[in-house]
């Protein structure tokens, strides 16, 4: 016979996650001062898992934060064929939430201006942001919520390394070109995992991603699928990984726009603070050890 789960036990993992989504999106939004007293945050759903986890979790730290602040929610209906119109409205008006849906055909111009075969990506995002700013700008919201998290910002910065010669990622705070938005991501910190967990608790009407028919990213899916292969044989690789941009070392790289190699010279009057000391930090010791004896041993033997 088969056994059901004690309801007690679902319950407690369940408020446990929901503990756990509080906790890293308040952390990221406190660390990058996302949203301040007054603030009008337009929160961009898209009827996938990230961004219903957003605003959900949103609403319930707006509930015990010292500040207020409003949200409203935006949802971009780009006349995609078989875009299912009633759901979003329908589970918004549910949740009580001041909602506004946008009705733009980018479709038809994507399909128009990117040959058949090629990825839409490019072009479609551009021009959603720029929907998406204007509809913000009549709305009177001061930041712009969306809902990328870990494993979003971990590819791109992967896919920039690996294809673009940059380290940059996308940024948990970002102000638009023009200096007149601020976009915010609260789930910089949430990974995937938890989101498509509490995606299955909540049982949010998911609207699929693939109605625009455009062609996988990739590159993007093979970083994707790099990062699930580091968890499973590597644990903690991808924290780590996550975590090493939250802590740059510019002495300790080779851009000279951010750190003036050419005026360091020897001064014991007023040391740099990250010298060789800090090659060290981070390792248990042993590889850079070696490192700086083999030249010791080198010397010592010849
Ligand atoms: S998957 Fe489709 S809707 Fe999404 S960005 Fe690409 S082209 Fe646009």
């Amino acid at each position: 016979m088969k056994s059901h789960p004690d309801p007690r036990k679902v319950a407690f993992e369940e408020n446990k996650l929901v503990k756990k989504l509080c906790r890293l999106m308040g952390q990221a939004i406190s660390d990058f001062n996302m949203i301040e007293d007054g603030d009008k945050v337009m929160v961009c759903v898209s009827g996938g898992k990230d961004s219903y986890a957003m605003l959900d979790i949103l609403l319930k730290l707006r509930e015990r934060a010292p500040i207020h602040f409003d949200l409203i929610a935006v949802n971009l209906d780009q006349k995609q064929p078989g875009f299912p119109e009633d759901i979003l409205p329908n589970y918004l008006r549910h949740l009580q939430v001041p909602f506004h849906i946008e009705e733009q055909d980018t479709y038809s111009i994507v399909k128009r201006v990117i040959p058949d075969g090629k990825t839409t990506c490019g072009l479609c995002s551009r021009l959603r942001r720029g929907i998406l700013y204007r509809v913000a700008d009549e709305l009177g919201a001061t930041k712009i919520a969306l809902g990328h998290h870990r494993e979003d910002i971990l590819e791109t910065f992967l896919l920039n390394m690996f294809y673009g010669g940059q380290l940059k990622s996308m940024p948990p705070k970002l102000q638009s070109d023009d200096g007149k938005h601020i976009v915010i991501r609260p789930l910089a910190y949430v990974p995937e995992k938890y989101l498509e967990r509490y995606s299955l608790d909540q049982e949010f009407p998911i609207i699929p991603c693939n109605l625009c028919g455009s062609q996988p990213n990739l590159q993007r899916n093979a970083m994707k699928e790099m990062l699930k292969q580091w968890e499973k044989s590597h644990p903690g690789r991808v924290e780590s990984t996550f975590k090493a941009l939250t802590h740059v070392v510019p002495s300790h790289l080779l851009d000279s726009d951010l750190f003036n190699f050419k005026e360091l010279h020897i001064d014991p009057s007023t040391p740099v603070g990250m010298g060789d000391m800090a090659i060290d930090e981070g390792f248990d010791g042993a590889c850079s050890t070696d490192q700086i004896l083999q030249p010791i041993q080198f010397v010592s033997l010849t």
